[in-house]
């Protein structure tokens, strides 16, 4: 059975139970049908019997039958038995086992080899103390043959039944499952033409299990696709990355190597250095935000005062702000508890003050303002502005992308800098179910905010688990 296509299992099984019912009201009917002929051949025979005394009367002690008694009446034979049994008139029909003694006002069932009769007798005495029987044969041949026939009928017409019921089902479920025969053809298509662009793009009802399967299999299709291509644009923005400071190491070492002045050959060294050493900075930024990609698939959530993370985000920074003279302000909302992975908002604040202070003005400020969000009571919002260099309004949509650097030659200067930092804050955010938004003004300086839910989002929980 378990080798057969679901198709046809549904289908057979369809069938099988059709059958079943078919035959348990088939047998209702016939037993229901059976009951009915007997109780109506009953009454007949009951109600003939006893008409027939009102033809039959004793004015004295002679019987006295009517003219107009009828021996044969409504399919009922009519015997007239004396006191003591013996017949005086009427005639049983062939076949009817005569000797079958008198009983009253009993209904009883015999049969021959093909025959079969009910019998009903009744015995009444008259006041002058003598008695009559009358028997009432009625014949079940009729009846027990329309029975017969009905049966015949049913039996001739079961196989049809069940071969229209194979046959609609088999449509009916063939139809169902086209759905299934469209997802396989997709998935095929897609491992031989390697091809994830295609999908199933199943129409219908959106209450249908394989309508909705289908479009969670597009769905899923989707971010596959959507991870692939990012793959790939990684590992193409990662070369290009690469490119630039290798091929400079490459010109400056062959540069070098032809120079005999001390000097210029110094000056192609420090230049290797710089590059090595921005080099050596993107891959460790680069393993970074792959170790943070792999650690938010797994938070860590934990309850934690965010007023404390953010005084111990600007003490780590206080050296670096002091070195241009920037002042660190904090306006924190204390009484704020979050549920987030802590760790993970370190690195994000990190990433959004130190950039502050980067492209912050010498002698400028740093402001960390936390409060809870005006709008949603459910919500924070931790803010980060400078008085600095501001990013241009051109850039400000891109700079939360990939190696993305809003003013390339401030950026590249400093070997420290990768264009990588905001990515990775913002993936820290979104996988705590926030968002990331900034304003900035060029010259003027920049805000960033973010804006986070008080507690973990059941999904972002599920998803750590
Ligand atoms: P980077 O390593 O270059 O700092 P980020 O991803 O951290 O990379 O930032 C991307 C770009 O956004 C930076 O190169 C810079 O041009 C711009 N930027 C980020 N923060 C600020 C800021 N506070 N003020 C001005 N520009 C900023």
């Amino acid at each position: 059975m378990s080798r057969l296509s679901i198709k046809k299992r549904v289908t057979t099984f369809y069938a099988a139970v059709m059958l079943l019912f078919m035959i348990i009201v088939m047998s209702v009917f016939l037993v229901t049908l059976d009951l009915q002929i007997t109780h109506v051949s009953q009454n007949a025979l009951e109600k003939s019997v006893k008409n027939a005394f009102d033809y039959i009367a004793m004015p004295g002690d002679w019987l006295e039958i009517s003219n107009d008694f009828d021996f044969y009446v409504n399919d009922v034979s009519l015997l007239v038995y004396g006191q003591e049994g013996t017949k005086m008139m009427g005639h049983a029909p062939q076949g009817f086992p005569e000797e079958i003694a008198l009983q009253s006002d009993t209904h009883r069932e015999y049969s021959s080899e093909n025959e079969n009769w009910q019998v009903y007798d009744l015995y009444t005495e008259y006041p002058n103390g003598t008695g009559v029987w009358v028997r009432g044969i009625y014949s079940l041949s009729n009846s027990k043959q329309t029975l017969r026939n009905v049966l015949v009928l049913m039996l001739l017409t079961l196989p049809l039944l069940v071969a229209i019921t194979l046959a609609v089902g088999y449509v009916v479920t063939k139809r169902a499952f086209a759905p299934v025969r469209k997802i396989q053809q997709t998935a095929e298509y897609i491992m031989r033409k390697k091809d994830l662009s295609s999908r199933i793009g199943l129409e219908g009802n959106a209450n249908d299990e394989l309508y909705s399967l289908a479009s969670t299999y597009d769905k899923l299709l989707e971010k596959i696709e959507d991870a692939f291509e990012n793959e790939k644009q990684f590992t193409s923005d990662v070369s290009h990355e690469l490119r630039t400071p290798v091929s400079v190491i490459i010109s400056q070492a062959e540069y070098g190597l032809t120079q005999d002045d001390p000097v210029t050959m110094r000056e192609s060294l420090d230049s290797i250095l710089r590059q090595s050493e921005h080099m050596s900075r993107l891959i460790t930024q680069l393993l970074e935000l792959s170790r943070t990609g792999n650690a938010l698939r797994s938070l860590n959530y934990e309850k934690f005062n965010l007023a404390e993370l953010c005084e111990m985000v600007t003490d780590e920074l206080q050296e670096q702000a002091d070195s241009k003279g920037i002042q660190l302000i904090s306006k924190l909302d204390r009484s704020i508890e979050i549920e987030a992975d802590q760790t993970q908002l370190m690195r994000a604040l990190i990433n959004l003050v130190s950039n502050s202070i980067s492209y912050g003005r010498d002698n400028g400020f740093v402001m960390v303002d936390l409060h809870r969000d005006g709008k949603n009571n459910d919500r924070i919002n931790i803010s980060v502005s400078d008085d600095g260099i501001g990013i241009a309004p051109e850039h400000l949509d891109k700079i939360f992308n990939r190696f993305y650097q809003a003013d390339q030659a401030r950026s590249k200067a400093k070997s420290s800098n990768t264009g990588l930092g905001l990515t990775m804050v913002k993936q820290i955010v979104e996988a705590h179910g926030g968002s990331i938004s900034v304003q900035s003004t060029t010259g003027v300086g920049s805000t960033f905010t973010i804006v986070l839910p008080l507690t973990a989002e059941p999904e972002a929980k599920f998803s750590s688990i």
